[in-house]
């Protein structure tokens, strides 16, 4: 008698181990087949197509932003976060564009600025593309973060517009037309947020926004946006 009690003590003990581990299984395996929402930051520049110069180089502000949001990004387990380009890397738009479908990203926000002849130029903008609903969202949360934080962060449209021979200007506009989009926009089907976030020829805007406080404040509100749109 005392000796069947004690196997059946045993067997309790080995069916409650076998059900945590099938529990843990199960749990590990729902871990590894839901998919978390692919987030691609993109730094629009790099060396080789450095973008506008002003008080700073187009490509080390959009590096220093896409940087701290990668970071961010990275450390939220509920994102699977993609660095378009690294540091020291130069892709063309068409390489980066690759990355991003390759990347089967649900987002991507491109990091950008605008340049001025005028100073006195500044302020921030998402540009989106037109009919595309998931850019819209996110491009919404964010300017509401912006807005929130006391920045005025118009969502909207851009266009290329020749001016004059082999000249393009870029016009932003809040109502949807045709035309010639943002390059990186043109060459991949990712819904896609581009975020312009200074002038670099404003000496407000670079003074503000430059340098790893500047970088982190315009990264944590971008951040912000992500996890109230895709952070369930
Ligand atoms: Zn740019």
């Amino acid at each position: 008698m005392k000796k069947r009690r004690i196997h059946t003590g045993h067997l309790l003990i080995a069916v409650l181990v076998l059900l945590a581990m099938l529990g843990g299984a199960v749990y590990y395996l729902q871990q590894l087949t839901v998919k978390k929402p692919v987030i691609a930051v993109d730094a629009g520049h790099d060396d080789t197509y450095p973008g506008y110069e002003g008080y700073v180089r187009e490509a080390d502000y959009t590096l220093g932003v896409a940087e701290q949001l990668y970071r961010m990004l990275d450390q939220d387990s509920r994102f699977e976060a993609v660095m378009v380009r690294s540091a020291g890397e130069s892709l063309t738009v068409r390489e980066r564009a690759a990355r991003i479908e390759a990347a089967h990203a649900d987002i991507v926000i491109s990091i950008h600025a605008n340049a001025s002849s005028d100073p006195g130029f500044s302020g921030m903008r998402i540009a989106v593309r037109p009919a595309d609903e998931d850019s819209r969202i996110l491009a919404d949360a964010a300017a509401q973060r912006f807005a929130d934080a006391g920045w005025a962060c118009p969502v909207g449209y851009e266009y290329y517009v020749p001016v004059r021979e082999g000249v393009n200007e870029v016009v932003f506009t809040e109502e949807a037309g045709e035309g010639q989009g943002p390059a990186i926009m043109e060459a991949c089907e990712a819904p896609m947020i581009i975020f312009e976030g200074i002038y670099v020829t404003s000496p407000e805007d670079t003074q503000h926004w430059t340098g790893d406080d500047g970088y982190a404040e315009a990264a944590d509100l971008l951040y912000q946006a992500v996890k109230g749109v895709y952070g369930k």
